[in-house]
Parts: C-alpha cells; structure tokens; sequence
C-alpha cells in the first residue's frame, strides 16, 4: 500500500468512524441543556432503586393522562405519531390517554416551541404542564416513536435508567469522559424517598436508557459501559421494553399486576 493509498483508507476509516458513532449532541433528547437533558424541573425526590416514582401523589388520578396537542403545532403525519405513541402505553397497560376539554384543570400540553424533546414534570402535577417535541423527520430525532414513547414515561412518572440506585453494578460510569457541565447528569445519590424499581432488574434494553456517549466531552468516548449482557441495547428508541411495560403495569396497579 503505498503513501497516498494509505492517507486515503486512513480518511475514509476516521470519516465512516465518525458518520457511525451515535452523536449524542444531535439528540434531541440531549440538547436542550436541562436536567438529564430533557428535564425541565429536577426531580426532588429520589430514593435506592430510584427509576420510577412510586409516591402516588405523583401518579395520574384514574390511570388517565389528560392532554392537549396545541392547535396548528403538528401536520397530521405528526399527530397520528403522538396518536400512535400514546396508543402503544394504552394498548400494553391500563393507563389511558384522553384530550381535555377546556375546563380539565390538569393536562400535559404537547408544544413543538422550541428545538428538541423535553418534559416539564416526571409524573402528575394538579396543574397545566409541558412536553415539547421538536418538529423533524418522521421517524427521526423527537418523532422517533421510541422518542415520543420516552417523554410519555416521563410524564407518567419514569426517570432516566442510568441513574437507578444499583446502577454501579451493571455501568460503569466514566466520569472523565463526561462533560463538566454535564456531570450532575449522573448523580444518583439522593437520600429522599419516594421512588422504586418495583422490583425489576437494570434494564440496558429501557427506552429511558441514554445512549452509551451521552453528555460526553468527546463523542467518540463512551461516559456509560455496559458491564453484563445487553450493553448494546443502551440508546433504543423503538419503544418499551419488556421491563417498562411490567413497571408501568406495577406502578399503575393494573390488573394482574398488584
Ligand atoms: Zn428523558
């Protein structure tokens, strides 16, 4: 192989490396600079084996999640995603999704405001909230269904997996990879109570699992390393899990599940 033959396969490796990392600073759910990267109000509350909340002054009264997808936001291909989302939760659990009339107190309003995904509250608040999810590309960035799945969860009452209590002994977190902004992004620390993992196991496969380079410094540097199996699930955006079905089913009581 001569000088320029190599120069050449030496571009083309680093320039197909670089198109195929996942680059978390094109996620929407990482952009917008919020808690976690898409949580507008940082949890208070936390607890070992945090992931769900499990104070149920948190969860939506009825197993019904009110809402309103403001009028001229979305072209109808966009909506029936919304639709399709929420009909996914509904068709695996009890939890159910209705449009509130004009005078429902409490709702998610579901904007498309601003760049990116993002959620006002994990779980039910007696008040008006937001999710925002950023126009795009059908099944791209916030219109992955996975996307959308994920700021529904939220809004149910589910946090980001990789700061689940007993995280440590399926990731190792490389805190010199992150980003120092970025870093209270993985604490998991807390000491308040109210949330639980309702007994189910670290689930790599969580569509609330971040990608393995998120919040990274460099973007060719994982900040999260699967220890066991299943690392290579980390980042899935095509819906839930086996697990988050099952705790979605536990947190809401659903039948069979109490
Ligand atoms: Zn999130």
């Amino acid at each position: 192989m001569n000088t320029f033959t190599l120069a050449l396969t030496l571009l083309l490796a680093k320039h197909s490396l670089s198109a195929s990392l996942t680059d978390w600073q094109r996620d929407p759910e990482l952009l917008p600079n919020f808690f976690q990267g898409d949580l507008v109000n940082r949890p208070s509350i936390a607890k070992w084996r945090r992931n769900v909340i499990s104070n149920t002054i948190y969860h939506w009264p009825n197993r019904t999640v009110f809402y309103f997808i403001e009028n001229g936001t979305f072209d109808e291909p966009h909506l029936q995603y919304i639709r399709r989302s929420m009909h996914r939760i509904e068709k695996i659990s009890c939890v159910k999704f209705v449009e509130a009339s004009s005078d429902q107190k409490y709702f998610v309003n579901i904007t498309s405001d601003e760049d990116g995904c993002h959620c006002e509250y994990i779980g039910w608040r007696n008040q008006r909230s937001r999710v925002n999810l950023g126009i795009g590309a059908l099944d791209q960035g916030c219109f992955r269904m996975g996307s959308i799945i994920h700021e529904l969860l939220h809004v149910l009452g589910f946090e980001h997996q990789h700061v689940a209590q007993d995280r440590d002994e399926y990731v190792r977190i490389l805190w010199e990879n992150i980003s120092p902004e970025n870093i209270i992004n993985f604490f998991n620390n807390e000491t308040y109570i109210g949330w639980n993992n309702y007994g189910e196991e670290y689930d790599y496969g969580s569509v609330m699992h971040y990608i393995s380079n998120a919040f990274a410094k460099n973007m060719s540097q994982p900040t999260i390393v699967a220890l066991k199996t299943g690392g290579s699930k980390m980042g899935q955006r095509r819906g839930l899990s086996k697990t988050d079905v099952r705790k979605l089913n536990k947190m809401y009581k659903c039948p069979g599940y109490v």
